[in-house]
C-alpha cells in the first residue's frame, strides 16, 4: 500500500471506531471468543508456520505461542466487560462532597509492530489487549517470519471486519526497495497508540516517529538479562532451568538469560551441569534435534558465529540448517559477549567473588528486561529485588514472568516502557478518563469569594491537611 492508501485505510477505520461498535463489551467479548475458536481450529497450520519460520518444535511452539495467546484471549474475553466499567475512586477531602470515577475508554486506532522471534503471540496478545479495550488495530508483523505473517493475516481477516482489525504485511523485497518501507510509511501516519516490540535500536526510531504526532507508545524492548546463581542454590534445578531458558527458540528470546553470574566456587560445577542438561534435552547431535529451533536468518547466524569467534569459543554449527548448538563459556566483564544482547544460544558465564561486585556490574549497565536469581537465602533475594532495577524476573526460575496472562509484563529504561498482560494490558490501551460528578443542588459556598476573614481558618479545620 502507498501512504495515501494508509490515510484512506485510517479514515475508514476511524469511521468504524466512531460508529461506537467497539464500545460494546459484548462485541469485544464475541470477537475475542471468535479469535480463540479460529486459533484452535488452525492449530496445525500455526505450528507448521512457526516451524517454517524458526523450526520451532511443536511442543515449544504450542506452549510459548499458542497456549499463551489462547490464555490471553480467554482472560480478556471474560473480563472485558468488568474492566470497561467505570471505576469508583475516593475523591479525597479537598473536593468532598463529590463522586469520582475513572472511565476507561479506548484510544481509537492502535498500531502494533511485532518482531519475528515469537511472531504469533507477540502479534496477537497486544492485539487482544487492544481489542478488549475497544480499539481498532493495524498489525504489522516482521518480514523475517513470513509464514506466520500469512497465518496472522488469514486469522485476522476471518475474525474481524477489515475496518476493525487488519494485518499489513511487508511488500516483497525488490532490488533497491528500502527494507522497512511498510513500517516507515505506517509510522508516518497519526495513530492514537503505538505498541512496538523489538530492538532498542528501532525503539528510538519508533519513539521519534511517535513524537511527531505526540502519540503515546509502549516499547517492549530487549537487552542483556543476567542470571545470578548464589552458592547456596540448588544447582541441579538451576542448571536444568537455565539450560531450558537458553534453549527456547535457540536463545532468540527477549527474556532468555543473556549472561550468567555465578559465585566462583560453584561456576565449574554449574557449567558442567548445564552442558549435561543440554545433552539430555537435545541428545548427542543437537544440530539435528527436532526439539531445537534454528537461527532466524543467515545474517543473524553470521553475527552469532562472529561473536563466538571474537570470544575465542568453538561452536558446533551448520550454516545450511541455520543451527548453532548451545554453548556455555567462562569469560570476564570485558568480553565482547558482554557488549550487546546475544539473542542466540551462547551463554557467557562470569565468576564473582562477592554479590556486591555482581550487583554493581548489573547496576552500572542499562536496566535489563529480566533478571533471574537462584538462591535459597531470602536475605539475598530481598537484597537483589531492592537493589537491582529490571522489568521483571524470577527467583529460582527463568523466563516464566513473561508467560503469565495476568502478571504485568514490560521493561524499564532501555529495556522498554509500558506494561501489558492481564489488567495492565487493558489499561495500557485505554485512556483512563477521570470524571468528577457533582450534585447540582449541594453547592457549598466555601470555595467562592469573597472569602472574608474567617474562611482560611475554616478551610484548615475542615480539610485537616
Ligand atoms: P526489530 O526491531 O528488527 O523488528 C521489530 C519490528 O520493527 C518489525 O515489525 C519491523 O518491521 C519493525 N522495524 C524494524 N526496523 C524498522 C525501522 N527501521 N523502522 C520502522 N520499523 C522497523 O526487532 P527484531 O530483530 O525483530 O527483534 C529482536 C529484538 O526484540 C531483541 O532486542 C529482543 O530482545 C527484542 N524483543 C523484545 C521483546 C519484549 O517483549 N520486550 C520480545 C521479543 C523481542
Amino acid at each position: 500500500m502507498e501512504n495515501g492508501d494508509y490515510q484512506a485505510m485510517q479514515a475508514r477505520m476511524r469511521r468504524f471506531f466512531f460508529s461506537g461498535a467497539t464500545l460494546e463489551p459484548a462485541f469485544r467479548k464475541a470477537k475475542l471468543r471468535g479469535l480463540a475458536v479460529a486459533i484452535r481450529r488452525r492449530e496445525k497450520a500455526i505450528l507448521a508456520a512457526l516451524h517454517d519460520d524458526l523450526a520451532k518444535p511443536p511442543c515449544e511452539a504450542f506452549l510459548t505461542e499458542i497456549a499463551e495467546t489462547l490464555d490471553a484471549a480467554k482472560y480478556n474475553a471474560a473480563r472485558a466487560a468488568a474492566l470497561a466499567r467505570p471505576r469508583r475512586v475516593w475523591p479525597g477531602r479537598t473536593i468532598l462532597p463529590a463522586g469520582c470515577k475513572v472511565h476507561p475508554e479506548p484510544f481509537g486506532l492502535a498500531l502494533v509492530l511485532s518482531p519475528w522471534n515469537y511472531p504469533f503471540q507477540l502479534s496477537l496478545i497486544p492485539l487482544i489487549c487492544a481489542v478488549a479495550a475497544g480499539n481498532c488495530v493495524v498489525l504489522k508483523p516482521s518480514r523475517e517470519s513470513p509464514a506466520t505473517g500469512s497465518i496472522l493475516k488469514e486469522l485476522v481477516e476471518e475474525c474481524f471486519a477489515p475496518d476493525h482489525c487488519r494485518v499489513v504485511l511487508d511488500a516483497p523485497d525488490s532490488p533497491g526497495t528500502p527494507s522497512e518501507q511498510t513500517a516507515t510509511a505506517l509510522l508516518a501516519e497519526p495513530w492514537d497508540f503505538i505498541f512496538y516490540t523489538g530492538s532498542p535500536r528501532v525503539g528510538h526510531i519508533i519513539m521519534e516517529s511517535a513524537a511527531r504526532h505526540l502519540t503515546p507508545v509502549c516499547l517492549e524492548l530487549g537487552g542483556k538479562s543476567p542470571v545470578i546463581v548464589a552458592k547456596d542454590a540448588d544447582l541441579a534445578v538451576a542448571a536444568r532451568r537455565i539450560a531450558w531458558g537458553k534453549l527456547l527458540n535457540a536463545g532468540q528470546t527477549c527474556v532468555a538469560p543473556d549472561y550468567l553470574l555465578a559465585e566462583r566456587t560453584i561456576l565449574d560445577e554449574l557449567a558442567g551441569r548445564i552442558r549435561e542438561e543440554w545433552g539430555r534435552m537435545l541428545g548427542p547431535d543437537p544440530l539435528r534435534s527436532a526439539d531445537y529451533g534454528r537461527i532466524v536468518s543467515q545474517a543473524a547466524f553470521d553475527r552469532l558465529c562472529g561473536l563466538a569467534a571474537r570470544c575465542g569459543v568453538e561452536i558446533q554449527e551448520d550454516r545450511e540448517l541455520l543451527k548453532i548448538a548451545p554453548v556455555i563459556f567462562e569469560t570476564g566483564f570485558t568480553s565482547p559477549a558482554l557488549q550487546d544482547e546475544i539473542f542466540g544460544p551462547l551463554l557467557p558465564a562470569i565468576p564473582y567473588d562477592s554479590l556486591d561486585a555482581a550487583l554493581a556490574y548489573i547496576r552500572a549497565n542499562p536496566k535489563p528486561l529480566a533478571c533471574y536469581l537462584f538462591t535459597r537465602d531470602r536475605a539475598v533475594e530481598k537484597r537483589v529485588l531492592r537493589e537491582v532495577s529490571f522489568g521483571g524476573g524470577c527467583i529460582n526460575d527463568v523466563a516464566l514472568q513473561a508467560s503469565s496472562s495476568r502478571l504485568p509484563f514490560g521493561g524499564v529504561g532501555r529495556s522498554g516502557m509500558g506494561r501489558y498482560h492481564g489488567r495492565a494490558g487493558f489499561d495500557l490501551f485505554s485512556n483512563l478518563k477521570s470524571v468528577v460528578r457533582q450534585w447540582p443542588t449541594l453547592d457549598l459556598p466555601l470555595r467562592y469569594p469573597p472569602y472574608g476573614k474567617g474562611r482560611l481558618g475554616w478551610l484548615r479545620r475542615l480539610l485537616g491537611v
